[in-house]
């Protein structure tokens, strides 16, 4: 599609694109080395042993060698609902869901209220943080899932991940943590937080749409979410999909091992799209986030009309979430954390491939397309 005019893509935290080294690396498997990985015979095993080859990969890539496993997934909301739904947990205990959580969590969370058991939200401050202190005051003894996002995806703020795990833990509680908007920005280290399960989605650092994988701590009981096939230890039912799980363990090398170099990007790209606009309050400013997500607050003017104003004027960039685009109310994470006029925010968010020039001009956009919205009200 090209209608001669320059679109910026400032949607990153939506989806990325997929590195050509990683299509290099995925590619075979989808031609001459094609075959099924539980086929017994050569041809499978030498499938199977790259899939295997990508599941040492991911692990590496979080530390989570000798601590657990990895079980590939369809992407994000896949592993969240097998992680929430399928925990083994006592029936009718307490589920802790942060307040900052994507739809995919607030969803399976609210599948197992209806199944019996007890949640209770977790309110972050108004910085955007999950603190333990807020985590003690909601926990119980009778609590045993916590759920609380690595990263968010509409702020970036980054949680206390280890210490809201030590105090699931001093409560016998499992914790979870979606880490789905985490890898470019953040060092994954399981071993050290310490945390149950750990969920991540190739799109989102430069592996294709649909692929992902749920972490899972040795010793953590979980049903399988799909019966059928002994697949994945008997744990994951269905072909393994040779070509994603080789290209998410490419990516995700690439990103643990560029963590800084990608953070660094997103930072100049920001940092310049921040400098050269002249409207707009950025939230949380001098709040530490990750670099490459940035929501702003344009005060009178309405985000989703501005995002579509946008989109028009050649900015991609979103209200909230890709999964709820279409809603009419703003992103539940800004209204728990009070924020004034939420309706009034947009996310832009920076990927490796953003150049500050880009991000400049994407800018200088912006600020004509708001003086434009507010104009026209006059
Ligand atoms: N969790 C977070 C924080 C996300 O941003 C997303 C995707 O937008 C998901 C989960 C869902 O992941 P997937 O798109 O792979 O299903």
């Amino acid at each position: 599609m090209s209608s001669g005019k320059n679109i910026y893509y400032l949607d990153y935290a939506a989806t990325t694109p997929v590195d050509a080294e990683v299509i290099a690396s995925a590619l075979p498997y989808f031609g001459s080395s094609f075959h099924n990985p539980a086929s017994a015979h050569l041809l499978g095993q030498m499938a199977s042993m790259a899939v295997e080859h990508a599941r040492s990969q991911c692990l590496s890539a979080i530390n989570g060698k000798g601590a657990g496993n990895v079980y590939f997934t369809s992407g994000g909301t896949e592993a969240i609902n097998w992680a929430i739904k399928c925990v083994r947990i006592p029936q009718g205990s307490r589920i802790v869901v942060s307040a900052l959580e994507h739809d995919a969590v607030t969803a399976c969370a609210e599948r197992m209220k209806q199944r019996g058991y007890e949640v209770v939200t977790v309110m972050p401050t108004k910085d955007g943080i999950i603190t333990p202190e807020a985590l003690e005051s909601v926990i119980d003894d009778n609590t045993s899932l916590v759920c609380v996002m690595t990263v968010n995806n509409i702020v970036g703020t980054v949680q206390p991940i280890k210490e809201l795990t030590e105090v699931a833990h001093s409560h016998g509680a499992l914790m979870f943590t979606d880490a789905v908007q985490a890898v470019n920005s953040v060092p994954l280290d399981v071993s050290d937080t310490g945390v149950d399960m750990l969920c991540v989605s190739g799109h989102k650092f430069y592996a294709p749409k649909g692929s992902g994988f749920l972490y899972v701590r040795s010793g953590v009981g979980l049903d399988p979410l799909l019966d059928g096939g002994s697949q994945e230890n008997g744990y994951r039912a269905g072909t393994v999909d040779v070509p994603a799980a080789v290209a998410l363990g490419t990516a995700i090398t690439r990103a643990a091992q560029n963590t800084e170099l990608y953070r660094r990007t997103a930072k100049a790209a920001a940092d310049a799209f921040l400098s050269a606009l002249d409207c707009g309050s950025p939230i949380l400013p001098g709040v530490p986030r990750a670099d490459d997500i940035l929501s702003v607050v344009f005060d009178g003017v309405n985000g989703g009309r501005l995002a579509v104003a946008l989109s028009v004027a050649g900015v991609c960039c979103s209200v909230g979430s890709a999964c709820s685009a279409g809603s009419a109310t703003p992103p539940p994470a800004l209204l728990a954390m009070g924020i004034e006029n939420a309706d009034c925010a947009v996310r832009f968010s920076f990927g490796k491939n953003t150049t500050p020039q880009s991000a400049t001009a994407a800018a200088l956009i912006v600020n004509e397309t708001v003086a434009k919205l507010i104009n026209s009200k006059l």
